[in-house]
């Protein structure tokens, strides 16, 4: 996909791992994307193949146990790891900002929905009056359809659906070029979660920033970014336009997999299925592909090296067979055969 100018957000080669009781966990594995302004890029994976992990590195808030043993963040041109903590609180907010996963363990309970609303004024735009403050909170709870009666109420006396709403307009309070959002719905029941990723839709439409969507749902990856990425044990194994991942026939053999499990996505009657086996623990990663023990394509090689990323017609896929039938001349137009069609060869 062509872009004008240049990437808002660049993660080069990042590598995390957590210092834990039994070891070093690695939670990201030189993963590297861009974002560019106004673009909608999805993350999905399974849970515990490093999104959040991602995000709270991208917003330098990684807890004290992880550390980046490699890569770089750049905001613009300046490296976020190099910035003093001053600047960066300045641009957390104001740049880019965050919507959790959770956003009642983000809320302070004891302090109502106004004051915390207003304190991102009060700290960012000192110069801005009560009076200014009080509209601009009213403008933005009425972007997200909340009534301004609920300024003054505690977080708990808001439904789930209501707290995800106020976490996103204090997440756009100040207009920043990106918004990270983890799981943004994740916690609510369909119909809210629909609802509120429509809204985020809208706003997104109106306002033009950039989003860092993740989710564990490829149902709402799809449904709302304009990118996509596929990560497997901290690895990314398959991204490119949302648009092109829906309609390609070739594909990582996880993302195939997840393709698989909602068929109405690909418009298929498939029986709905999961990918077999579960994720490599991240103390001891085994040699190759981390994939190969779940895969039906594993081969040799795949426990000898780590496949790269390679652009595969409009995808970037890491994966040797994907390669090999790219070579093989596969058109696109032949079907992959789902999990359950190949014997699963264990390697
Ligand atoms: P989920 O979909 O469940 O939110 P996730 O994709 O966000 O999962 P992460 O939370 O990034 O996954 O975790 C990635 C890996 O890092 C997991 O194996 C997790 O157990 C480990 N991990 C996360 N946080 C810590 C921590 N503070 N200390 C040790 N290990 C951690
Ligand atoms: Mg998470």
């Amino acid at each position: 996909m062509m872009h004008d100018g240049r990437p808002l957000l660049t993660v080069e080669h990042m590598t995390v791992v957590y210092e834990t009781n039994e070891g070093l966990a690695k939670a990201l594995n030189d993963v590297s994307l861009s974002i560019y302004p106004g673009q909608i890029l999805g993350v999905v994976g399974e849970s515990g193949s490093g999104k959040s992990t991602l995000a709270s590195a991208i917003m330098r808030l990684l807890p004290s146990n992880a550390s980046m043993v490699t890569g770089r963040v750049l905001i613009g041109d300046s490296d976020l790891y190099a910035i003093p903590e001053a600047r960066l609180r300045f641009l957390r907010w104001k740049k880019f900002s965050m919507v959790f996963q959770s956003a009642l363990a983000t809320l302070n309970p004891v302090i109502t929905v106004g004051q915390q609303f207003g304190e991102i004024f009060r700290i960012h735009e000192p110069a801005m009056s009560r009076k200014a403050i009080q509209d601009r909170m009213e403008e933005l709870l009425n972007l997200v359809r909340i009534h301004r009666q609920h300024l003054g109420n505690y977080p708990h006396e808001l439904s789930g659906g209501m707290r995800q709403r106020l976490a996103i307009a204090m997440a756009i309070a100040l207009d920043p070029d990106l918004v990270i959002m983890d799981e943004p719905t994740t916690a609510l029941d369909a119909v809210v979660q629909h609802e509120i990723l429509e809204e985020i839709r809208r706003i997104q439409q109106d306002k033009k920033f950039a989003v860092l969507f993740i989710s564990h749902d490829l149902r709402l990856v799809s449904y709302i970014s304009s990118e996509i990425m596929v990560i497997y044990a901290g690895r990314v194994v398959e991204t490119g336009p949302t648009q092109a991942f829906l309609s390609s026939t070739l594909h990582h053999p996880y993302s195939q997999g997840l393709l698989t499990s909602i068929p109405q996505l690909t418009g298929g009657h498939l029986e709905l299925q999961s990918i077999p086996g579960s994720p490599p623990d991240l103390l001891s990663l085994p040699p190759g592909c981390a994939f190969r023990l779940r895969c039906s394509y594993a081969r040799e090689e795949c426990i000898r090296n780590q496949p790269e990323i390679k652009t595969v017609r409009t995808m970037r896929i890491a994966c040797f067979d994907v390669e090999e039938r790219q070579k093989e001349g596969d058109n696109g137009q032949g079907t992959i055969p789902v999990e359950s069609e190949r014997p699963c060869r264990s390697v």
